[in-house]
């Protein structure tokens, strides 16, 4: 089957059926307040799985499963010693998650082969769709664990300890719903990699664009800080004698978000939880513990907000004498995406014309882990209020369509028409 240059250039995916299969989706572990609740390798992820390799199997796709569970669907290309184009992200959600993250991902790749399909058009290389195994890191830390595990950023061994908060691990939960599989991870070449996802932050809406061509992922360093004094009476202790942990640790939670500030316009600084103690009204607090989130576009910037943040926490332990502990816990490196497939989705905005502006990604995303494999790139779309990670997730059935043909084109430009 051959299809003309004319062709692609007017094939578009069928949003309403996207969005149909997107809504069947989002039935599977549905909450009242309209969003949805399917954790990694429950047994809604199990139904939410099986539902979408059984479309991938009516589509005619082929279905392989790894170790960690990952799911590869395959369409065989004219050449299939060449490596498949993939595209993918997950079906697993937060607690209280939406229906569009990551499914979203998912079921565009789904709704580009069910359009070459009706076509009948045949790509030189295969082009693949998968899912990847807990990225949320809800029940099971961490976070973007199959991918993760695939591009050997941490081993098979280290994700199949990971216990939920009922001491259930990984690999109990995989052969429970019947989602341990054979294949060795990462032993499955990518040629190049697409994700389509929602932004999950408010900046495409807030510039009335619909395609986020994204350049990158943020660089990502969390600590937890404890701030030591000496709890006291508030009434008798005057404020020259005090040894206040709060007084201290707002210090330097200010500057948390100041450095950000400061490395603009993509710093970014959050302190998210504190822990005061005793956390009494009359009791000067003794200790304070907090968390600290630094993000920026390039790991040199982001580790300028960290040294800034530490030497603040040196000068304040030596002007007031109290004990201050900053301790990692983890890191995850700025990751931009290959040009080629930046310049891929670019163009291809351009050409559907779409409206479209250069995204970087805040968030984590499987797309991470597959760009140390593969050239890789990520298209956006906005999503209502910037929200995400909340029951009340939406997004405009344009924008998902949109999204879904840019990622069409990308695919099919990378893939090649069968000669
Ligand atoms: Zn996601």
């Amino acid at each position: 089957m051959t299809a003309t240059a004319l062709d692609i250039d007017t094939l578009r995916t069928n949003g309403q059926r996207l969005w149909q299969s997107l809504m069947d989706l989002a039935a599977i572990g549905a909450t009242p307040k309209g969003g949805v609740c399917r954790l990694a390798l429950s047994e809604l992820d199990r139904q939410g799985r099986d539902r979408v390799v059984q479309w991938a199997r009516e589509a005619g796709l082929t279905v392989t499963v790894d170790r960690i569970g990952n799911v590869f669907m395959r369409r065989a290309g004219r050449n299939n010693a060449l490596p498949p184009v993939m595209t993918g992200s997950h079906i697993d959600t937060q607690p209280t998650g939406g229906k569009f993250d990551g499914n979203y991902g998912v079921l565009a790749g789904l709704e580009v082969v069910r359009t070459l399909n009706d076509h009948g058009i045949q790509t030189e290389a295969p082009i693949e769709v998968a899912f990847w195994t807990n990225e949320e890191g809800s029940r099971f830390v961490p976070v973007m664990m199959g991918s993760g595990v695939f591009a050997g950023a941490f081993s098979l061994e280290h994700a199949y300890a990971a216990k939920d908060a009922e001491g259930i691990s990984v690999r109990e939960a995989l052969e429970a719903i019947g989602y341990l599989g054979d294949e060795v991870p990462g032993a499955h070449p990518i040629g190049s990699y697409f994700e389509v996802h929602i932004e999950q932050g408010p900046v495409l809406e807030d510039a009335g664009v619909t395609i986020g061509v994204v350049e990158g992922v943020l660089g990502i360093r969390w600590f937890d800080c404890t701030v030591t004094g000496m709890e006291a009476h508030a009434g008798p202790t005057p404020m020259g004698l005090r040894r206040d942990a709060l007084q201290v640790a707002t210090q330097l939670m200010q500057e948390v978000v100041a450095s950000a500030l400061r490395h603009g316009p993509h710093g970014r600084g959050t302190v998210g939880m504190v822990r005061v103690h005793p956390n009494s009204r009359n009791v000067i607090p003794g200790q304070v513990q907090f968390s600290i989130d630094l993000r920026n576009a390039s790991d040199a910037l982001v580790d300028q907000q960290v040294a800034e943040v530490f030497a603040l926490a040196e000068r304040l332990q030596a002007q007031t004498g109290l004990s201050i502990r900053i301790e990692p816990v983890s890191s995850y490196a700025a990751q931009p995406f290959d040009a080629g497939c930046i310049d891929a989705v670019r163009r291809a905005a351009q050409a559907l014309g779409h409206s479209h502006m250069p995204a970087i990604s805040g968030a984590g995303h499987d797309a991470i882990y597959a760009a140390r494999l593969a050239p890789a790139g990520m298209v956006f779309i906005p999503c209502k209020d910037g929200i995400s990670h909340n029951e009340i997730e939406d997004a405009d059935p344009a924008h998902v369509t949109a999204g879904a043909d840019v990622l069409l084109r990308v695919m099919l430009e990378r893939a090649g028409l069968a000669r």
